[in-house]
């Protein structure tokens, strides 16, 4: 019996990281695996973009100060695809912390907690009665898999991908910027739309920079994806000269799968989180991660359905808000109209960055306020 793992966590990522904290935060003697490919610190394709958001999360794993020592980003400026602009200060401040360092510390903190790390790459799933066996070796009573945007785990429990039309793919690297520049930058494309090129200054004199876009509108291009990519991040931030490009594909929201099946509970990208309005996806990492692990060890007998109702609570208004913005987001117009919104009316970009990188919903009264916008400018336009 010595041998059977209350929770293996395959990928330590936030959502694996998120799981395995809580796991052994609410049961400080539960038997608890962390296995991970790679050997951490290790690098991830992202924006590095920490949004306020994850640090209530932090918080509720018992880490507040996991990032205190970076330095935080207040301003946000965002350039609608039509040219309309916005830049405030948000009313929590975000935070610009590379993967290598953000992963890192989450795998110690849950490594300080009890947890067991082990390098290990999963690539086989057996189901028994009350137990899932993963490679023939590792036995336990539940699993999460939050093994990242290409999760194997998803595929060997039968579970399908998001479609293309809901996967987004993007690139990023690092450039010099001035070491003040506390600015963090989105600059929308009309051509391809939905694409936006971005700008986090890290506060080291370096900044993370990016370009992403939806698949098929790369697809469509007839160009290889790389000339794509890096020749629109080029385009768009003409003055800037990034090193250590690489890119990864984003399963976003609208095409979540259902979120587990038997004892395993996807979280994170394997559960396809990723927000189709921004690209973000650490804080929904952080909340179903934190959710599965929480299921793990409060609902052992049959965790899954307990997973899938806290997810609901958690996330279910957010995430149909989303479905339906990331609709009407189609018609760069809308946008151009949201972020004139937002220029004009501070609590409407205060909300926009909480549905964008929180699990923030949209009040009717201010989604009608922005369809008038968007009407009155399309009859201007005429
Ligand atoms: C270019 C780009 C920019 C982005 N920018 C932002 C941003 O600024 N802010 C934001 O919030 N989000 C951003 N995102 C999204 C964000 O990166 C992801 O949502 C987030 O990393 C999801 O975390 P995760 O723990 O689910 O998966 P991951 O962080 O991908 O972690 C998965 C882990 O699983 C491991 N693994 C994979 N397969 C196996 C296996 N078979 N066995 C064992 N281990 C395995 C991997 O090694 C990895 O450590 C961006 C994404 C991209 C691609």
């Amino acid at each position: 019996m010595n041998d059977v793992w209350d929770l293996a966590v395959v990928g330590g990522g936030p959502a694996g990281a998120a799981a395995a904290l809580r796991a052994r935060q609410l049961r400080p003697d539960a038997r608890v695996l962390l296995l991970d490919r790679a050997d951490f610190p290790r690098d991830k394709a992202c924006g590095d973009g920490i949004a306020a958001h994850c640090r209530d999360e932090l918080a509720l794993l018992g880490i507040p100060d996991l990032i205190a020592d970076h330095r935080p980003a207040r301003r946000l400026a965002v350039v609608s695809p039509g040219g309309a602009r916005v830049s405030a200060t948000s009313a929590r401040p975000n935070h610009v912390v590379p993967r290598r360092v953000f992963d890192a510390r989450l795998v110690d903190a849950a490594r300080a907690r009890g947890v067991e790390v082990r390098r290990h790459h999963v690539r086989s799933l057996a189901v028994l009665d009350d137990r899932i066996v993963l490679d023939g070796t590792v036995t336990a009573r539940a699993v999460v898999a939050a093994d990242g945007a290409n999760s194997t785990m998803r595929r060997l429990i039968g579970v399908s991908p998001a479609p293309d039309r809901h996967t987004a793919i993007a690139v990023r690297g690092y450039a010099d910027v001035p070491a003040d520049d506390d600015v963090q930058s989105i600059f929308m494309q009309q051509d391809g739309w939905p694409a936006y090129a971005w700008s986090f200054p890290i506060g080291d004199g370096t900044a993370n920079i990016g370009f992403g876009m939806l698949l098929p509108r790369l697809r469509a291009t007839g160009l290889p994806g790389r000339e794509v990519l890096h020749g629109r991040l080029a385009e768009l931030l003409p003055q800037l000269s990034p090193h250590d490009l690489r890119a990864h594909h984003l399963p976003l929201s609208p095409g979540r799968p259902r979120p587990g099946s038997g004892r395993v509970m996807l979280a994170g990208d394997a559960a396809g989180l990723i927000n189709p309005l921004t690209g973000e996806g650490i804080y929904y990492a952080l909340v179903s991660g934190r959710l599965a692990g929480e299921a793990a060890v409060r609902a052992a007998a049959d965790p899954l359905p307990a997973y899938r109702r806290e997810l609901r609570k958690a996330l279910g208004r957010h995430l149909r808000t989303t479905d339906v913005l990331a609709l009407a987001a189609q018609s760069p117009g809308f946008i151009d109209a949201a972020i004139d919104t937002a220029a004009r009316r501070k609590e409407v970009f205060d909300l926009l960055v909480d549905v964008g990188l929180g699990a923030g919903t949209v009040p009717l009264p201010l989604a009608l306020a922005v369809v008038r916008r968007w009407i009155a400018s399309g009859v201007r336009r005429r």
